[in-house]
């Protein structure tokens, strides 16, 4: 006993300050990307992946954050496209994820009743929906105690009946459809539907396969879109906190 209280008292607080303190990037991290407004992105589309160069609604040259997998490639060719340390992307509707030069401001949370009802308590239901299991494990580690989302109220759950909201990885195989489908109906309404990742938002690298049923909104009611390929541990938990207006 005494040992293993003289051992916690030797290791500290082991939980990161994020937040309110900024998050320990790494040093390759690629956040939110700006497009100055003279980048030729139609030029570009051959080399992009999956399709995330693009427009939007005003014809400004943008990349498409919920189809981009943060590859590089055409930064490393075009000067005008650069990818900023910007790690609050996550977005509660579709179109704010077209990133171009314009100024960023995230979205704010603007239903109150969203904090009444989540801001003490937040449990999620997670369904891999057959990804490559990077999203799924970098959303494991906010239960670490390194991230603790826990001490937000902030919690996993393995019951669809215990849950608030269903967090979604991956590009909804075929052979997850029908679960996928069934777990959204066993939660108790209303619900939230979190789409994270680029497979979860756009289908991403997997968008042409015929067995792929993303994007998730397609089938499912999208709350908060978060893009990443995987999403940054930092990425989701600042959206989640965004999402339940817990201001941090
Ligand atoms: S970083 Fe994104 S937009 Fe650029 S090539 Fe890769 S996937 Fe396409
Ligand atoms: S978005 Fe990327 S990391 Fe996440 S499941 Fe798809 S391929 Fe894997």
């Amino acid at each position: 006993m005494f040992d293993a209280l003289s051992a916690r008292l030797s290791q500290g607080y082991r939980t990161g300050a994020f937040p309110p303190a900024q998050p320990n990037l790494p040093e390759h991290f690629a956040g939110r990307p700006v497009v100055s407004k003279d980048v030729d992105v139609e030029s570009l589309q051959p080399i992009c992946p999956t399709g995330a160069l693009c427009r939007d609604c005003a014809g400004a040259s943008a990349i498409d954050t919920g189809k981009c997998i943060f590859c590089g490639k055409c930064a490393e060719v075009c000067k005008g496209i650069s990818f900023k340390k910007e790690y609050r992307m996550g977005a509660m509707h579709r179109e704010a994820l077209l990133a171009t030069d314009a100024e960023y401001h995230p979205e704010e949370q603007l239903d109150r009743g969203i904090a009444r009802l989540y801001g003490k308590s937040f449990k999620i239901r997670q369904v891999s929906a057959g990804g490559c299991a990077a999203c799924e494990l970098d959303f494991n580690v906010l239960n670490t105690l390194a991230w603790d989302m826990g001490r937000f109220g902030i919690q996993a759950v393995a019951s669809p009946r215990h849950a608030d909201a269903i967090l979604v990885t991956g590009p909804v195989s075929d052979n997850m459809l029908l679960a996928l489908k069934k777990t959204y109906e066993a939660m108790p309404k209303p619900c939230l539907v979190i789409a994270s990742g680029t497979c979860a938002i756009s289908g991403g690298i997997y968008a042409t396969s015929p067995q792929v049923n993303a994007p998730l909104d397609g089938i499912l009611p999208v709350d908060l879109y978060v893009p990443g390929c995987p999403p940054h541990p930092a990425v989701l938990l600042e959206a989640l906190l965004r999402l339940i207006a817990i201001r941090k």
